[in-house]
């Protein structure tokens, strides 16, 4: 199943849907074609480029804390599946400040971890181990939660997502 980049109004990413949800948003007039492969779908009496990008004719408020779910698949997602430690391919999830001592399951707290850092960590907190972190963890940008939602990114994605990118560093 084909799948769609949903813009906000303001060509900021929104979300990933269905080939098939995009085409209604098409049609309903709620959405623009932004970018559309080279297949074409035809219903009754009109005919649509399959939708790969479109953007919505309305401005919707999302915040964005709210829209990455903290789960083990959007944390590698994050990470690059990588040990975030020593850099070795990640396996585990690891409590920065151990749950033992009060660290909270929250985005800045979590990293992805390989087994062995993961296992050398246990109950201690990074500075007691001679560890270091790659960096500070933090709520993941865009291209993340549209990694997640959708399993890949498609090249013709790239240019919104690097934008919404830039725009939320800068
Ligand atoms: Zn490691």
């Amino acid at each position: 199943m084909s799948q769609a980049l949903v813009l906000n109004a303001t060509f900021e990413p929104l979300c990933v849907v269905s080939t098939r949800r995009a085409l209604l948003l098409l049609i309903d007039e709620k959405a623009e074609q932004v970018h559309a492969t080279d297949r074409i779908f035809r219903a009754e009496r009109v005919a649509f480029a399959e939708p790969s990008v479109v953007r919505l004719r309305y401005y919707v408020k999302v915040p964005y804390r709210a829209r990455v779910a903290l789960n083990r698949r959007a944390v590698f997602a994050r990470d690059g599946h990588r040990c975030q430690y020593c850099g070795d391919s990640a396996e585990n999830i690891d409590h920065v400040i151990p749950r033992s001592r009060g660290g909270l399951h929250v985005w800045d707290n979590v990293v992805a971890s390989c087994r062995p850092c993961n296992a050398r960590k246990r109950d201690h907190l990074v500075e007691e181990t001679g560890m270091r972190l790659k960096r500070p963890p933090s709520v993941p940008r865009q291209r993340t939660f549209i990694l997640v939602a959708s399993g890949a990114i498609r090249s013709e994605w790239e240019p919104f997502l690097e934008q919404a990118s830039a725009s939320l560093s800068a």
